[in-house]
């Protein structure tokens, strides 16, 4: 993309509005426009990163066995009815009549319309295990939406839903869960921890929050610090292999680290006190088994093996999509903007041109936009005609990794310069050499 013909809306003032550092950034680089309370606009490089996001937890979430589909944002106020959380769901729902004088609502989360395909559509053991999710727009009608994307009213979710004949079958499931979501957090370049949470108005016993801790998170945690030293890394994992699934919900939930819904003094006095710590997480995703409280009220019954009706057993899985921007910002920045993981980042690589105009300036920078995109990259060319201390800030700003600077007494020696953002560090090369790194740099991430 050149951004002559782009559209990147950088304001130059702070927006007096935003409290935090991910809200600020996000509406200086031009990222989000607010259109109502809680509810935004996503201006070109913002939704880029938001479909990123997107992008990763598909492949995640496939990778897991867990199909996509896509259910509609508004609901028949009926569904509600049967299940019992049409009065239960409060203001935070937000209803609608249409022109029949038919209620409906903006869906809050999905459980359920997919309990009513799941009963309409299968009815045999055999067709289970299932797992079913989507991503797609909410609606809750926060009392305090703030924070920009963090807090919305309008928010993206990932929202997933498994369906099994068995309560370990569905163990199981909320097992997969777990571990692709580390895995999705690893690849956005965070730290997610799972700590064991409350139920709320989803309900059940089982159920795990991933937090990213930051200072200006909502939640009150609490942990051992050995828990921070957990990662997935890139080891094989085989979803269908029970025991391995569970070997890793254990090797990342054994330790202590709680939501202050269910913080524990007595238990928390256990772990040594040299590794105990409290903190202020994100909460980024939820998982939930809640066995048969949906698909009883429901109906949502398969015949058993016996050839007797049995409920399912199910469970629902949250990802904050749309409140993971502001997420990543919080745990990646500096004063001078944004830093993206490459995992996320909008455009691979900024290249900025010192001196537009000048022919042979140009030419190199125009050569070393096409050598990118042929190796499958994306750039952003700062080509318009501007300061190159201006060119410099706007791109720390929108906190692209990677930036090629090109000018005339570089390319006098043969060189470019090729300068990460998170280190500052720059280094000389040939325009052919950058490229080449820039492709390792990104071949880790696919
Ligand atoms: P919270 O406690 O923050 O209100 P929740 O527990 O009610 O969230 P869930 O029903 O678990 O939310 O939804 C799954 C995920 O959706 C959450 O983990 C969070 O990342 C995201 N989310 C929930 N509410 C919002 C919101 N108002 N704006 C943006 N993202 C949200
Ligand atoms: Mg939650």
């Amino acid at each position: 993309m050149r951004l002559s013909r782009y559209f990147l809306p950088v304001l130059k003032e702070t927006p007096a509005e935003a409290q935090i550092v991910s809200h600020r950034l996000m509406l200086r680089a031009g990222m989000i426009k607010q259109s109502s309370a809680g509810i935004y606009s996503w201006l070109p490089l913002g939704y880029r990163v938001l479909r990123r996001i997107e992008q990763i937890v598909h492949e995640e979430q496939q990778r897991a066995g867990h199909i996509p589909m896509l259910m509609p944002t508004l609901q028949p106020a009926d569904l509600w009815k049967e299940s019992g959380r049409y009065d239960a769901y409060g203001p935070e729902m937000l209803r609608i009549r249409d022109r029949q004088d038919r209620d409906m609502l903006y869906g809050p989360t999905n459980e359920e319309m997919i309990t009513d395909i799941f009963r309409s559509h299968v009815s045999s053991y055999k067709d289970l295990p299932l797992t079913l999710y989507h991503i797609q727009w909410k609606f809750r009608d926060e009392m305090r939406p703030r924070f920009g994307v963090m807090r919305g009213r309008e928010f993206l979710m990932k929202d997933g839903y498994n369906f099994d004949l068995t309560k370990e079958d569905a163990l199981h499931a909320y097992n997969r869960h777990l571990v692709s979501y580390l895995r999705s957090y690893e690849r956005m370049g965070l730290q997610a921890i799972p700590m064991r949470a409350d139920g709320g108005p989803i309900g059940g016993d089982y159920t795990h929050e991933f937090l990213v801790l930051a200072e200006t998170g909502e939640s009150e945690v609490f942990y051992d610090a050995e828990v921070a030293d957990l990662s997935f890394g890139d080891r094989d994992i085989d979803y269908d292999d029970v025991a391995d699934c569970q070997g890793i919900l254990e090797e990342f939930t054994s330790r202590y680290a709680r939501t202050d819904e269910t913080h524990d003094e007595a238990v928390f006095a256990q772990v040594p006190e040299e590794r105990r710590r409290s903190a202020r997480g994100i909460e980024v995703g939820q998982i939930f088994y809640f066995g048969t409280k949906y698909s009883e009220p429901l109906g949502a019954t398969v015949q058993g093996p016996d050839g007797k009706p049995v409920p399912v057993h199910m469970g629902s899985h949250g990802i904050g999509v749309s409140r993971l921007l502001g997420a990543i910002i919080e745990a990646s920045h500096d004063d001078k903007g944004i830093i993206w993981p490459e995992g996320v980042t909008p455009f691979n690589v900024g290249i900025v041109n010192l001196k537009q105009g000048d022919v042979a300036t140009d030419s190199a920078c125009e050569g070393l936009y096409r050598a990118l995109a042929a190796q499958g990259l994306s750039a952003l060319y700062d080509d318009r005609k501007e300061r190159a201390g201006a060119k410099f800030a706007t791109m720390d700003l929108i906190g692209l990794p990677w930036r090629i600077t090109v000018g005339p007494r570089g390319l006098g020696n043969g060189v470019v310069e090729l300068t990460s953002r998170r280190t500052g560090e720059s280094e000389e090369m040939s325009a052919e050499a950058a490229v080449a790194r820039v492709k390792d740099i990104y071949a880790a991430h696919l």
